[in-house]
């Protein structure tokens, strides 16, 4: 672990791993671990590690909670050795005025005794810039994007500065695109000129992933990065790191292949009929079979125990559904009831799975994938090359499988992730 250089804590799972590709395509081996671990990383496993992102589920709990949580993953981070913290946020800045991206960044910068940061949810290949303070989604501001009925954090401003100075006592000032273009020295001097005017969080403006790179090197030596993952391509540069096939290098992947699916958004539905019509094995999982009390994980694990002895390639199981159906299902034992029972039935296929010998897995859905991770009890993900934009393979270990087979590739994808053929292109990329 002597090399690593960058530590990441990630309010999300998913935002973790957007984190950790963007990371991996701009050159650093990158490990991902499910929440702070509680021993320092197996350095025979993830020997000579770049970067380590520490995925927390903090952006809408309580500020405190985020914030002792932060620290936690800090504190650990500081202990292998980290040179930089970034603290990754959502690309859409989701947040309340309680927080949680003021707060935890407040606290950062007390732990690190730092009297300066950035903030920049910018990622003009996703979509997301900055110009004058304002965040666009697309072509239209942050507030007419969407982002203002969201349930949890609705954003209803789309001036970052206004935004974050309503999260923090230290005050908020901007970094435009005009400085921007003028090159890192420029974006140096400003910083310099803010501090002297006692601002001490500056929201940075970037349109171009040209300006991203600029302000990558401006960043170099600076303790805490604030932003989405967008800022992360001008980083590795800073130490010496260039992009190289080497970083998203995997062990060689071998076992049984299969695709669970729990995700219900339209491009799931798209992925697993495509699937079903490119002609491979499928087991459609009936949510009020589950209710009714039927023994669905065993009936799915006998369907596929013969079919993956007789190594006939990739196999899915799916609950995936449209709209209609979910609804019927949600209406009948409540929205949050029926997600969990089918959370739990396919994380117990996955362990099914996994004893049964596959070694190559695929799951759609958020959520869906967090329940997978936890039931297979993985801790530390190794992020490898990209499937599709967003979605790398990863190893990780898994104490389900048998002993000496551990070594699990697996690829997370949220829902509306991947193209029309992800399912079949996943296992054609790791081969
Ligand atoms: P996404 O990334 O598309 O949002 P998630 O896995 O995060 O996917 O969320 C999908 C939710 O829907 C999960 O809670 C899952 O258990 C639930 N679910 C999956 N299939 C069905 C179904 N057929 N009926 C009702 N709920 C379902």
């Amino acid at each position: 672990m002597s090399a690593l250089v960058l530590g990441c804590i990630a309010d999300d799972f998913t935002g973790a791993t957007d984190l950790a590709n963007n990371l991996v395509r701009a050159g650093m081996r990158v490990v991902q671990t499910i929440g702070t671990p509680n021993a320092a990383l197996d350095a025979g496993v993830y020997a000579d590690v770049d970067a380590v992102v520490v995925a927390l589920k903090s952006r809408t709990i309580a500020p405190e909670q985020a914030v002792a949580q932060s620290l936690e993953a800090l504190q650990w981070l500081q202990a292998q050795g980290a040179q930089q913290i970034y603290f990754k946020y959502c690309s859409t800045f989701d947040s309340t005025p309680a927080g949680n991206i003021g707060p935890v960044t407040e606290a950062l910068m007390d732990a690190l005794a730092t009297d300066f940061t950035i903030a920049t949810p910018a990622f003009p290949d996703n979509q997301r810039s900055v110009f004058k303070g304002h965040l666009f989604v697309g072509d239209v501001l942050l507030n007419e994007s969407g982002m203002q009925n969201h349930p949890l954090t609705p954003m209803t401003d789309a001036n970052l500065v206004r935004v974050l100075q309503a999260q923090v006592a230290r005050r908020v000032g901007l970094i435009d695109y005009r400085c921007v273009a003028q090159g890192d020295a420029a974006i140096r001097s400003r910083i310099a000129q803010l501090r002297s005017e006692g601002v001490a969080i500056a929201v940075v403006d970037a349109l171009s992933n040209d300006d991203l790179l600029t302000l990558g090197r401006a960043l170099k030596g600076m303790p805490l990065v604030t932003a989405g993952s967008g800022v992360a391509i001008g980083l590795p540069a800073n130490f010496c790191i260039a992009p190289s096939i080497a970083a998203s290098h995997l062990p060689k992947a071998a076992g049984h292949q299969a695709v669970l699916s729990g995700s219900c958004s339209l491009a799931t539905n798209r992925q697993v009929q495509a699937f079903i019509n490119a002609g491979h094995s499928a087991l459609s999982i009936d949510p009020s079979r589950i209710a009714a009390g039927d023994d669905v994980v065993a009936q799915a694990l006998a369907w596929a125990k013969p079919q993956l002895q007789l190594h006939k390639g990739p196999l899915l199981i799916y609950s995936t559904a449209d709209p209609d159906a979910v609804k019927s299902i949600q209406g009948r034992l409540g929205v949050q009831a029926a997600g969990e029972m089918v959370e739990r039935t396919l994380a117990a296929i996955a362990r099914g799975l996994v004893q049964l010998g596959v070694r190559q897995l695929v799951v759609a859905g958020g959520e869906t994938s967090g329940a997978c991770v936890q039931a297979l009890n993985i801790q530390q993900l190794q992020i490898g090359p990209q499937i599709d934009p967003g979605v790398p393979w990863c190893y990780a270990l898994s104490d389900v499988a048998a002993a000496g087979t551990s070594g699990l590739h697996l690829t997370l994808k949220s829902g509306n992730f991947g193209s029309d053929d992800f399912f079949s292109k996943a296992f054609t990329v790791l081969a």
